[in-house]
């Protein structure tokens, strides 16, 4: 079976091309991004697999679906930009990885919590430029301190854990508690208290009509003064203005994110050499206590090689006439 695979970078083409072959898959790897202009390069594949920053709106499925493609096989957990209406209309199937390696998501957003915490890019920058000062690099305990976790599904869970082994009092929200992280000590409040008590805030829940700028003006008020948010989930979770409102108040302590709103116009690529035209994200990183990576949280080997055995297995099914686990229904 052919199936055309966009947003493809050469780690892409390394993981999957591994196994294609032996799975009896043709894979046309695309390097552009799934958009209405570049569905015609899909032409005369029955599959077409995507990832985070493509467009599966419906203008987008109509095509893909008219030139004759009957399966998406999403490389990654989320599917909030596929039009899940327009698939059920057009009888198209998707399908998506749920989880390749929660714990490649969880330790990168422990990673940026202790790097903005106690100021590790700034304090690598100096060393290499002979700056052995360490005034304004001062920290906080991160032990002993309350971290608020919003959504402990599978990423929220690992990191819930990781942060209660640091000796942190951590409290959750989530639209459905889970019983084992409550007889492990985290305590389920209303959003509003785990925004007031938070001092290290993690977002972990999907973005949804109802999550989207979960983290508006209002909300960053609520936090104590001087807290840090990490955001490793989606970048609409938070509303990027609000956030350099709160930054340039004092009122909030750092943020931290591998995801940003309007990420895909810029993630992934290599934008070094132009002049980037998103005011609000030049804005934010412009402030020393704010640090961005680009949607790498997942990037790990363990990650990719899972990534594409699923795909793979998601493709397989699909081309064998089954209905896969992965299946988004
Ligand atoms: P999951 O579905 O296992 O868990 C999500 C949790 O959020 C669930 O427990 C759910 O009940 C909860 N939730 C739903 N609505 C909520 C609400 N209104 N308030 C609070 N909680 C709510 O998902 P996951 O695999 O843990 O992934 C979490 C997020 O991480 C997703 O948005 C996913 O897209 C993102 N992610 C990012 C990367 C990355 O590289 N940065 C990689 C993988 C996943």
């Amino acid at each position: 079976m052919k199936t055309a695979v966009f947003s493809t970078k050469p780690y892409d083409r390394e993981f999957l091309q591994a196994g294609a072959g032996a799975a009896g898959h043709e894979l046309v790897f695309v390097e552009n991004r799934l958009r209405e202009e570049t569905v015609p390069l899909a032409a005369g594949c029955a599959a077409v697999c995507a990832f985070v920053n493509d467009v599966l709106d419906g203008p987008v499925l109509r095509a893909l679906h008219e030139a004759g493609t009957r399966f998406i096989a999403m490389r990654c957990a989320g599917y909030n930009n596929v039009d899940l209406a327009v698939v059920r209309e057009l009888g198209l199937r998707v399908a998506r990885v749920p989880a390749y390696s929660p714990y490649a998501v969880a330790e990168h957003t422990v990673a940026l919590l202790l790097a903005l915490n106690r100021h590790v890019p700034r304090a690598n920058a100096r060393v290499r430029d002979g700056n052995f000062s360490i005034d304004g690099l001062i920290g906080t305990d991160v032990h002993g301190k309350t971290v608020g976790v919003i959504g402990t599904g599978t990423i929220g869970r690992i990191f819930a854990e990781i942060m209660l082994g640091f000796g942190c009092r951590v409290i959750a929200h989530d639209v459905t508690p889970d019983a084992a992280l409550q007889a492990r000590g985290v305590e389920y409040l209303p959003v509003d208290d785990v925004l007031q008590q938070s001092f290290f805030l993690s977002l972990h829940c999907p973005l949804l009509p109802a999550t989207r700028h979960l983290l508006d003006a209002v909300a960053f008020a609520k936090l104590p003064p001087g807290a840090l948010v990490v955001n490793t989930s989606r970048g609409a979770l938070i509303d990027a203005e609000a956030a350099v409102g709160a930054i340039k108040s004092g009122h909030l302590g750092g943020l931290a994110l591998d995801v940003y709103e309007e990420e895909a116009e810029l993630f992934f690529d290599d934008h070094s050499s132009h002049i980037i035209q998103d005011d609000t994200f030049m804005r934010l990183v412009s402030f020393p206590n704010v640090l961005v990576t680009s949607h790498q949280a997942f990037f790990t080997k363990e990650a990719m090689r899972n990534i594409a055995a699923t795909t793979l297995g998601n493709l397989t099914d699909f081309a064998e006439g089954r209905v896969g686990a992965n299946e988004v229904r």
